[in-house]
Formats: structure tokens, C-alpha cells, sequence
């Protein structure tokens, strides 16, 4: 009992301290209900939750590690190279990816078998870096969850041995898995997404490529990826209009067909 009035307290502190926070990208003041630590926090009680709902890990760790060695790549160029990261591909048929805060980005094997290239998955991982990052998702947290989330939800999850517990825990996974961003912050994770991969060394149009399939594959059945993300068309026009302006010599950069055949589509048996 006093370690859950002890927490709540120290929840409480934390929170007084970090009503705002100012985001690395934008630089501006932001309401903020989520200190980082609890990003931290949120991600260690829940990936191993939502990696369960997103239908588990995919059983192949040379697979894993090269999805995880491109997205710690984007990493650590990004603003929070010191944050530790976790890329997962999940078993998951609809084509998604998800990220959560603290630093873990998972990715359907769905949306794996759709991409045919590096760069397009590097183009993927770094708009999820960008939601975390900029703490998207704890915005989104503290906007639709609330600050009972973060005072009740980290300690009821703790405790997911319990059924009812574990029923909680797993109502809580689907609810941050299926967090929406604002139409800002998608423009913001597309732009400065597409900054990452350059830096990173990856052709830009793997994200034309990639916000193209996304566009077709939502045309033969709603991609649950764009349910959150407003629609791809203004999207291509806008990254191609800053391809041209800031990246127009793109010569040279990674794409990465062959490795990616024959470290993830090769290994996904249809
Ligand atoms: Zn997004």
C-alpha cells in the first residue's frame, strides 16, 4: 500500500515538474503530463504487452537483428541518440507499425512483406523515431489516456498476474497501440523522418516508395496505418518537394534491394 501511495506521490511531483516540456524538433512549449522517465517507464511495462496482442515476436533473430541494426542506425543520429531503442518485427497480417514511448517501434509482418527495399523500411523506422522523439506518443497519452493512465495504469500493469490484472494490462496495450497523432505531427514525423534517413545515409524516395504502397495497399483493403495518418496523397507531394529542395543529389545513398530480400523477404514465407 505505501509503495503505491509512494509512487503516486513521486507521479505526482513529476508531473508538477514536467507540465511542459519543450520538444527537441520543433522547439516550442508543449503540454506535457509524461516526464521522459516515464516514457521509459511506459515502454518497459508495456512492449512486452503489445508485442503479445501485435501476435508475438517473429522466431527468427537474424531477421530481428537486421531490422533492429537499420533502426539503431536512424537512432542514433536522431535528437535522442542516448535513448535506448528496441525495433521488433511482430507476427502481426495487417500491414502497421506502431511506437511507444521510451523507444520501442515494432513492425508487422505485414507491412515487412509489402516493402521491397532498406531504404523503404529505413523510411518506416524513422517516422516512428520521430513519434518518439518528439514524444508524440506521450502527448497522445496524456491527451486521450489521461493523467490516470500515469498514475494508475504503470502500477495495475505491474501487477498483470492477476487475471483481472492481466485483462487490464492487455485493454491498455490496445488502447496505446492504437494512439492517433494529429495531422501535425505526421507532417512533422514525415519531414523530419525523411531528415533522419539522409543522415543516415538511405535514398530519400524509399519514403515516396513506402507512402505509395501504403496508398495502394489502402485502396485493396483499409491499411491500419492510415487509420491514424491523414491521407497519403498531399504526403507524396510534400516529400517530393523536399527531395528536390534539399536533397536533389541523392546519388549514391543506400537503397538496399538485395539485403533486404535476402535478410526479411526471403525469411517470410507466404
Ligand atoms: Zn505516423
Amino acid at each position: 500500500m505505501t509503495g503505491k501511495l509512494g509512487l503516486l506521490i513521486l507521479s505526482l511531483t513529476l508531473c508538477l515538474c514536467t507540465g511542459c516540456a519543450v520538444n527537441p524538433i520543433t522547439g516550442e512549449e508543449e503540454l506535457m503530463f509524461i516526464s521522459e522517465n516515464q516514457d521509459i517507464e511506459i515502454g518497459q511495462k508495456y512492449a512486452p504487452e503489445i508485442e503479445k496482442q501485435l501476435g508475438g515476436k517473429i522466431d527468427n533473430p537474424s531477421l530481428q537483428n537486421y531490422i533492429d541494426s537499420v533502426g539503431q542506425r536512424i537512432a542514433r543520429i536522431s535528437h535522442k541518440p542516448n535513448w535506448e531503442f528496441h525495433f521488433t518485427a511482430v507476427e502481426h497480417k495487417m500491414v502497421n507499425a506502431v511506437a511507444l514511448p521510451g523507444g520501442h517501434v515494432f513492425v508487422t509482418k505485414g507491412m515487412l512483406e509489402k516493402l521491397t527495399t532498406e531504404a523503404q523500411l529505413a523510411a518506416l523506422l524513422a517516422h516512428e523515431i520521430v513519434h518518439i522523439t518528439a514524444r508524440h506518443s506521450s502527448a497522445a497519452i496524456s491527451r486521450e489516456m489521461g493523467l490516470s493512465f500515469v498514475l494508475f495504469g504503470l502500477s495495475a500493469a505491474a501487477g498483470a498476474n492477476i487475471p483481472q490484472d492481466a485483462a487490464r494490462a492487455a485493454a491498455l496495450a490496445l488502447q496505446l497501440i492504437g494512439l492517433k497523432y494529429s495531422r501535425e505531427q505526421e507532417r512533422m514525423a514525415d519531414v523530419a523522418g525523411l531528415d533522419y534517413m539522409v543522415v543516415a545515409g538511405y535514398n530519400p524516395y524509399g519514403a515516396v516508395e513506402l507512402m505509395q504502397m501504403l496508398e495502394d495497399q489502402d485502396k485493396v483493403r483499409p491499411v491500419e496505418f492510415l487509420s491514424s495518418h491523414p491521407s497519403p496523397e498531399n504526403r507524396i507531394i510534400s516529400l517530393n518537394a523536399r527531395i528536390q529542395t534539399r536533397y536533389a543529389d541523392s546519388e549514391g545513398l543506400r537503397i538496399g534491394k538485395n539485403a533486404y530480400r535476402s535478410a526479411v523477404l526471403d525469411h517470410l514465407p507466404n
